[in-house]
């Protein structure tokens, strides 16, 4: 009690006279105190479809075999979130790096500080996401108590619906029944996934409006909050400054997809966040053996030219 007293009169004065050289050492310890310090490089990995390895060397039953580059089995998949899983790893999605790390206008919960990100994203909303992937999902969840929250672009002018777009993509019953069990951040791509470089300014606003008013019309009696549809991924990774313009319009940031990766701490567009593109090439150990490599500091980060 006394001390304490003591310190309160005394504070005033001892600040005043506080140590340079102090200050400094609580600098340097800043990032090992737990005071909301988290890793300043987020990988932002890029899915399309999630298909069966078995099925990959005959013949797809859904999709052309040009189109299988694009894809990534679900038992590498599931290596990869049983890794992510097991190393603690904080899944992201749009609004969680929008509000914690690009904006920073909400506090990291403690839960969450120092702890390894990754935002995982799957564009085209291809039907696989539902019958691989969720399935895996739903799998580790019962085994490791653990909720894996995967974000996907989706452009609603391309879903399944009965008016004879075939079922090799999603259906909106089949996004909300994502949403609902908690795993899926559904976000815009586009109403049709047209190249927005390559279209008319009036064209690009309906391309990003339509996709907008149809993802919540979707998803409307389950997402009270609009979170759905609030962050966009350019289709084909392609932006210009007319494009940026509008999407700043309608959207809170802008998704590239250019194979490089996010520092979050010198991010200076949030319209233009990297994404890393991830294909059946590369193995779920490769992946992570990648992600390991990742500069863990900023200043790492200028030397690799990830931050300019
Ligand atoms: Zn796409």
């Amino acid at each position: 009690m006394t001390e304490d007293n003591n310190d309160q009169v005394t504070n005033s004065s001892r600040s005043k006279s506080f140590p340079i050289s102090v200050f400094f050492l609580l600098v340097m310890m800043f990032p090992f105190l737990n005071l909301g310090y988290n890793p300043p490089t987020i990988p932002i990995l890029g899915f399309h479809g999630i298909v069966d390895a078995k099925r990959v060397n005959t013949k797809s039953k859904f999709r052309q075999s040009s189109q299988l580059d694009m894809d990534y089995t679900k038992q590498e998949m599931e290596k990869l979130l049983e890794y992510f899983i097991k190393h603690d790893y904080w899944f992201l999605t749009t609004q969680d790096l929008y509000d914690y790390f690009l904006t920073k206008s909400k506090e990291i919960p403690y839960a969450y500080r120092n702890k390894q990100t990754i935002m995982l994203t799957f564009d085209d909303g291809y039907k696989t996401v539902y019958t691989n992937l969720l399935p895996i999902l739903s799998k580790l969840e019962n085994k490791y108590g653990k909720k894996i929250k995967v974000v996907l672009f989706i452009s609603p002018g391309t879903l399944a619906n009965d008016d004879g777009i075939p079922a090799t993509h999603l259906r909106c019953q089949e996004l909300r029944d994502g949403w609902k069990k908690g795993f899926f951040d559904i976000q815009s791509h586009g109403d049709k996934h047209k190249n927005l470089t390559e279209i008319s300014e009036q064209q690009i606003v309906s391309e990003l409006l339509l996709a907008r008013i149809k993802l919540r019309k979707c998803l409307d009696d389950l997402d009270p909050e609009q979170k759905v549809a609030s962050h966009l991924a350019y289709p084909y990774g392609a932006a210009n400054k007319t494009v940026a313009k509008y999407v700043a319009k309608y959207y809170l940031s802008g998704y590239l997809y250019n194979d490089k990766l996010l520092n979050y701490t010198c991010l200076k567009d949030n319209y233009k966040i990297p994404r890393l593109m991830v294909n059946s090439t590369k193995s779920s150990q490769e992946l992570i053996a990648m992600i390991q490599d990742f500069p863990t500091d900023t200043q790492e980060s200028f030397k690799k030219g990830i931050c300019k």
